[in-house]
Formats: structure tokens, sequence, C-alpha cells
């Protein structure tokens, strides 16, 4: 009897880990972030509850298919609602920028076919950066089209841990900051603009339309999180001083909304000069995620003074 209620309470103790162990993973992906701080940021108020729902929209806005189309040059949205993905179209194959969810591969692969592609023809598979939004359903692309799938050295350990149905996350090539990836001609460069995640990606690349050069930025999250540790504020001091230097005509990201895609897309129905050429938007996002990320660490600061 005695041997039995000290084995229940062992049962117990166990049961009370786990359930705290849940709590925990519930609080860390299912809870919004707080409602503060507030910054103000070319006239509009963001916390850090807005951004992330702003960015994600709703569980149907994640999944439900954002109509293809082409951006500039040989750059095309093949995307959700609020998740991107970018297709670029060269003579030689294209390059899939994100896979998003897995469950929004079969999506992404109805938009490249109305465009008048194949998906077969995705020869390289890149991506923003290493959470499940963005990179999920590497494995289904790599299962599907074949292509070689490239990442950030540095966020090779959080991608690894994406598995979705227990699939390894394909890698098979490694990249580190400024290297070149090319196809057909077309040349992207990944910059390491970290902070968001250890290796967040932001690519850019020339494109051309009507006889003109435009520098095309596929910018990485700068979010920042809720926590910041020395090591992780040392990285965005240097990834928002990148992201100002960089030259910007069509800035993009890895949710529509950080660079009003769904306004930009309205205005191309109406026709005349191409609305994702902005330069004077380029820097928005980096502006509004670098103001919430100094109003962070002051609250943080303040939070530890006696
Ligand atoms: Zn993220």
């Amino acid at each position: 009897m005695k041997k039995m209620s000290r084995l229940n309470l062992f049962a117990c103790l166990v049961a009370t880990v786990l359930l705290a162990a849940n709590a925990n993973i519930g609080q860390a992906q299912g809870q919004p972030p707080p409602d503060h701080p507030a910054v103000t940021v070319r006239g509009q108020t963001y916390t850090p509850r807005s951004i992330l729902a702003r960015n994600m929209g709703t569980e149907a806005d994640q999944t439900t298919q954002f109509p293809p189309h082409k951006i500039i040059g040989n750059v095309y949205y093949v995307g959700t609602k609020t998740l991107s993905s970018f297709l670029v179209v060269t003579p030689q194959g294209n390059i899939l920028i994100d896979s998003t969810y897995e469950r929004n591969v079969p999506t992404i692969q109805k938009s490249v076919e109305q465009l008048g592609l194949k998906f077969s023809d995705v020869k390289i598979l890149l991506g923003n950066h290493a959470h499940g939004d963005h990179q999920e359903g590497d494995a289904l692309v790599k299962q599907l089209t074949g292509a070689q799938v490239m990442a950030m050295a540095e966020d090779v350990p959080a991608l690894q841990a994406i598995k979705p149905g227990g699939k390894e996350h394909p890698i098979d090539k490694i990249l580190h900051d400024g290297e070149e990836v090319t196809l057909g001609g077309t040349t992207l460069v990944a910059h390491l603009t970290p902070g968001h995640t250890r290796g967040c990606t932001t690519w850019t690349m020339k494109a051309q339309e009507s006889g003109r050069t435009y520098n095309v930025m596929f910018g990485c999250s700068v979010r920042p999180p809720g926590v910041l540790t020395p090591a992780i504020v040392d990285e965005f001091n240097r990834s928002f001083k990148l992201l100002h230097a960089l030259p910007c005509d069509v800035q993009l990201g890895d949710h529509g909304a950080q660079y009003n895609m769904q306004e930009k897309f309205a205005k191309i129905q109406n026709g005349g000069r191409n609305p994702f050429i902005e330069p004077a938007s380029c820097k928005v996002e980096a502006d509004i995620e670098e103001a919430m990320f100094h109003a962070i660490l002051d609250e943080q600061q303040n939070a530890a003074r006696p």
C-alpha cells in the first residue's frame, strides 16, 4: 500500500512536470505577445501584438491563395494572403523563396501553374528564416521538384529542428554571409541579417523592367523577440545598420503586410506605373522594427533597475 502511494506520488510529480512543460510550450507558441511598448512610426502606432497580428492575419489568411502576380522583371508572388513565397524565373529554371507551411505547398504549386510555369522547374529553394511559417514545407517542395535547398549556416540548427511528420529538413548547400546564388543569368545575394533568428537572410537581386535596372530586396523579418539578450542586441544593431545601407527600389518581405502587398496589388489592376517600385517606402519596415527594438530594450532596462 505504502509502495503504491509512493508510486502514485511519483506519477503525480511526473504529470505535474509534464503539464508545466506543456504550459511553457503553449505560452511560446500560442499566446500573443504583449500589447506594450507602443511605438509610432510615420503616423502609425504599433505594439508587439499588433505587428504579429498584422503579419499573420487569420488562420484562413495564412493558407488562402493570394492571386499570383508579377512584381517586377522576372520576380513573381506565389504565396498566400499573409505568408510570402516568391518565384524568380530564369531560362535555366526557377528559384523559389519560402515554402511556408507544409500544408501551403499545393497552393504554391497551383499559383506557379496559374502563371503558366511548371512547379518541377523550381531548381533552387531558398529561405527567409528558420521558422515554420516560412520554411516548414521545404522537404515537400524538394520531394515534388528535386530542387536544391540552400540555407544560411547560422539558421541550419533551427532548420534541422523543423521536421513536419518526422521528415528530415533537407539542406543541400550551406551558405555564408555575402554568398551569391546564380541561375540562368540572375544572381541573388544572401545577406546575413540576424536577430529574429540567428541566420535570418535578406536576399537582394537586380531586376530589369522597361530598359531600367532596379534593386529588389527580399527583407528578412527584423521583428524583435520579447526578451533581448546581449547577443541578440548585437545582432539587431548590425542588421539595422546593414538594412539602412542596402540599395533598394523594390522592398518585399516574408509577410505581405511588411510592404503593403494588398494595396500595391490593387494598384496594378488600375494599370499605370509599377506600384512595387517605391524607394521611399523601402526602409519603413526596418524603421518600425528598429523603433520597437529600442522601446523593448528600454522597457527591459527599466525593469532591471532596482
Ligand atoms: Zn519568424
